[in-house]
């Protein structure tokens, strides 16, 4: 893709912003990287997350549009990846939704859903339901404690603190990239065009362009890192639940983040008592080996999200673009997002957005 711009000042280093800060170096464009924290990420949702990459999973609380956006990432994730400078783990092994008698209506529900879904994007697997010795075929360490789950073939995870890292390495050894960290900007900051100015700025600020885009907010979510020698999982554990889809993600070296709450409310608080304790039994009650496992973290973040809970790229002024609302698909959709807003910068307006149901926002 040819682009017309030559430099870009991106706001934000949290997931979106690096993403487009190596696409546009990749492409041959200036890029200057403006953080308002460290380069360790510590104020984004994307340290937080739990990257899983399940658009059928998601399509409980997600409309098509956004299942089609993951279908297309989880194909387009392997080629972000390769020419990254470190190594990011990334699979594709599946989801299994599993649930306790008692949640059995709200299973059927799920179900009922995920049917649906299949029907309206076609280009999923299908979902297939697994009986007790399928669930530990495919998870010999859960045995014989579930009597039914859901399978959900091709979804995937990667690991979301390697991939951070492994941008910024990527963006360390660029010689067109320079970095800013402790350095908070805002879009008003720029005269974008102007002489001596950036071309473009790319604002990337998730929850912390609020000010500037009063439609966002915070939704709240808690997650658990636990060290589980003893646990060894193949692939994303989803525990249907009555007030949120509670997951079990296996990261590389016995790693597992428990997640996530979802409170409607953009407290940044640590976690409270009543979630902490909830997603570990949860987890103990998957797995008796989580009783002995370490806990490594307990954090706390916010997703950035608007009114709608999808996803907008918005032009406010000319030569401003901004990507925001990735909710709790950002992982999930990036590669989308990414693909779209580069058409954007190349010529003006994006088919593939389009193609999802996403228009452009001109304000
Ligand atoms: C608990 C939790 C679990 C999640 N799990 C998943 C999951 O399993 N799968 C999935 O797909 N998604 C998941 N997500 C969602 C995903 O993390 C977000 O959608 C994604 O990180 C949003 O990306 P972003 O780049 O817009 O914002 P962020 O990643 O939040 O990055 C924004 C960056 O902008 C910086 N910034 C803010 N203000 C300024 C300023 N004025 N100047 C300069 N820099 C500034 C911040 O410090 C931050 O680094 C989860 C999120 C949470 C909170």
């Amino acid at each position: 893709m040819s682009l017309s711009l030559r430099s870009a000042a991106i706001l934000g280093a949290g997931l979106m912003g690096r993403l487009m800060a190596a696409a546009l170096a990749q492409a041959g464009c200036k890029v200057d990287l403006f953080e308002a924290g460290s380069s360790e990420a510590e104020g984004a949702a994307a340290r937080v997350a739990a990257a899983m990459l399940a658009p059928l999973a998601e399509s409980a609380v997600a409309p098509a549009s956004v299942v089609r956006m993951g279908q297309y990432a989880l194909a387009r994730w392997p080629e972000l990846l390769e020419p990254l400078a470190q190594p990011v783990f990334f699979q594709r092994e599946g989801t299994l939704v599993l649930w306790h008698r008692q949640d059995t209506a709200e299973a059927t529900r799920l179900a009922r859903v995920l049917a649906n879904t299949g029907t309206q994007v076609p280009e999923l697997a299908p979902m297939q339901s697994v009986d007790a010795g399928a669930i530990a075929t495919l998870e010999p360490s859960l045995g014989q404690r579930f009597a039914q789950g859901l399978f959900l073939p091709g979804e995937g995870q990667l690991d979301n603190r390697a991939l951070l890292a492994s941008l910024l390495a990527t963006l360390e050894r660029d010689p067109r990239v320079t970095l800013h960290w402790q350095s908070l900007r805002t879009p008003s900051d720029f005269s974008p065009g102007k002489a001596g100015q950036p071309d473009w700025v790319i604002d990337c600020r998730g929850l912390g362009a609020r000010p500037q885009w009063q439609a966002l907010r915070g939704v709240r979510g808690e997650v658990i890192r636990v060290h589980a020698p003893e646990v060894s999982l193949q692939r994303p554990t989803r525990l249907v639940h009555p007030r949120y889809p509670l997951y079990i993600a296996p990261k590389p070296g016995n790693l597992f983040v428990i997640g996530a709450t979802e409170i409607e409310s953009d407290d940044m608080s640590p976690a409270s008592v009543r979630s902490t304790l909830e997603l570990l039994s949860a987890a103990y009650a998957v797995h008796s080996g989580f009783a002995e496992a370490r806990i490594v973290e307990i954090a706390t973040q916010c997703r950035p999200t608007l009114p709608d809970n999808l996803p907008a790229l918005r032009l406010p002024q000319p030569r401003v673009l901004q990507i925001n609302g990735l909710y709790r698909h950002g992982f999930m959709i990036a590669p989308a997002m990414l693909d779209a807003a580069m058409e954007v910068l190349a010529q003006g307006h994006s088919p593939l957005a389009k193609s999802f149901g996403m228009e452009t926002q001109d304000t």
